[in-house]
């Protein structure tokens, strides 16, 4: 069968095998969790308990009057202990709600919807709102606003996003393997949302056991899902990738899915949107694979939001003596983790230990003008220039060189003989412009 895909990318090594086969084991609540006020792209949300507070699970602990955005939910029952600076897996101290667990677990779900068919879409998009759902594939855009589009907008394709490209990763795998009904039906509630009548499948190649689940319970539930089975290729988990590998749209530099008529969301979101309606359970654990050659026992866990990374590893029977870096996220997007009591966030799909056999501290050379980066790139771009640009603080120039169509996938750096940490400066680039264009308005103002 010709397997469909996306110009250009790249190949990592996966290394998929060291957690592809470990069923998702769930963790029993811990006894302390730091929950981050903010996970989620928008508005930051506010406390809304306090020091001594008791909290039962599935209680909201912080939210925002604010449409984009989510709120945050106590993941255990206790007591607040603190509302701290404490580490945050993005690098730096965030605020966070301290809860000490006391024993019974107790719970506060969400409002119940009796027939989601018959529920106005108004409802079920407060439902998925109050849940607290945002991308659980790493984006973290609250997804009650994803669901929503404007009217001028005719959205009429649905993709579910089981793609799981980065390196290392099987949480999606797994859940697809073990819990395909539920992610079928928040995929229908999804599109039931939208007003959609096509939906289709997108899964990569490497998960066979995912692919032959989610196609036999298509086929035995009656849904009208196409399965789409992609050739591997880095970084198709990307939107605008998997929607030319699926339907050969392209999205066009500075729009969105949207605006091609398509709404994709990932398989995590699709199951936590099934729990909230049919549940009534808000979000307040995930799967994470914990994994990488560093870890003696790689696994994919069920674990509370707010879960320090140490218990993780904990469970795994720890970090080996020769670790050499440890990711959030995976190894080509990832984020390199320097405090073990930061937390599980919404956006945490895995936390990757690597060992120095695979991590060689890299000499940079100057540029040879090879050309890799610019092939390796699936936007188009030109992540030589852009890479001086940032680095040279000019921001016309990276305005007119599309640097916020980056989506920051590390192709250009992986590529890259020369090891010029593209992306690390591509990064800094758009901040700089970030800060000329608010500098630029506040003159004009
Ligand atoms: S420039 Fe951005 S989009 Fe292009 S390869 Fe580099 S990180 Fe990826
Ligand atoms: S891949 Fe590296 S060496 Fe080659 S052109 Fe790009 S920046 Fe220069």
């Amino acid at each position: 069968m010709k397997l469909s895909t996306f110009k250009k990318g790249l190949h990592p090594e996966d290394y998929k095998y060291l957690s592809q086969d470990q069923a998702i084991e769930t963790l029993p609540p811990p006894d302390d969790v730091y929950i981050p006020v903010q996970q989620h792209i928008g508005t930051p949300c506010e406390p809304l308990v306090k020091k001594g507070d008791r909290v039962k699970t599935g209680q909201i602990i912080a939210d925002s009057s604010a449409y984009v955005s989510a709120p945050v939910h106590a993941t255990i029952s206790g007591t607040v202990k603190d509302i701290s600076k404490y580490y945050h897996p993005l690098g730096m101290r965030e605020t966070m709600i301290h809860i000490q667990r006391d024993g019974e677990e107790e719970w506060e779900y969400l409002e119940p919807i009796d027939d989601w068919k018959w529920t106005p879409k108004e409802k079920l998009l407060k439902t998925i709102r109050d849940a607290g759902i945002v991308g659980l594939g790493g984006a973290t855009f609250p997804t009650h606003v994803k669901l929503a589009p404007p009217d001028d907008r005719a959205i009429d394709s649905f993709i579910l996003n089981g793609v799981e490209c980065e390196p290392y990763l099987t949480a999606d795998d797994r859940l697809m393997v073990e819990e395909a009904d539920k992610i079928l039906l928040g995929m229908s509630i999804m599109m039931h949302i939208l007003d959609v009548q096509k939906g289709y499948i997108g899964i990569e190649n490497n998960k066979p056991g995912a692919i032959a689940r989610m196609q036999k319970r298509v086929v035995e539930l009656g849904y009208p899902f196409k399965m789409v089975p992609l050739k591997v290729k880095y970084p198709q988990g990307a939107e605008k990738m998997l929607i030319y590998s699926v339907l050969r749209r392209k999205v066009p530099c500075g729009k969105l899915p949207m605006d091609v008529g398509v709404v994709v969301n990932n398989v995590a979101t699709a199951y936590a949107v099934a729990e909230a309606v049919t549940e009534a359970k808000p979000l307040i654990q995930r799967v994470i694979t914990v994994t990488g050659d560093g870890v003696k026992q790689p696994k994919n866990l069920m674990a509370r939001i707010g879960t320090p990374f140490k218990e993780l590893f904990n469970v795994c029977g720890n970090v080996k003596d020769n670790v050499n870096r440890i990711f959030m996220g995976g190894p080509m997007m990832g984020m390199t983790q320097y405090h073990l009591e930061s937390p599980v966030v919404k956006g945490s799909s895995g936390i990757v230990a690597v060992t120095g056999d695979l991590v060689e501290e890299l000499t940079t050379f100057p540029c040879i003008r090879c050309g890799a980066c610019v092939l390796a790139c699936p936007m188009n771009l030109l992540p030589l220039r852009l890479s001086k640009f940032g680095q040279e603080n000019m921001a016309g120039e990276l305005e007119d060189y599309g640097v916020s169509n980056c989506i920051e996938c590390g192709c250009c750096a992986f590529a890259c003989p020369a090891n010029i940490p593209l992306v690390q400066w591509i990064r800094v680039g758009k901040l700089r412009l970030r800060e000329h264009q608010a500098k630029t308005a506040k003159e004009k103002a």
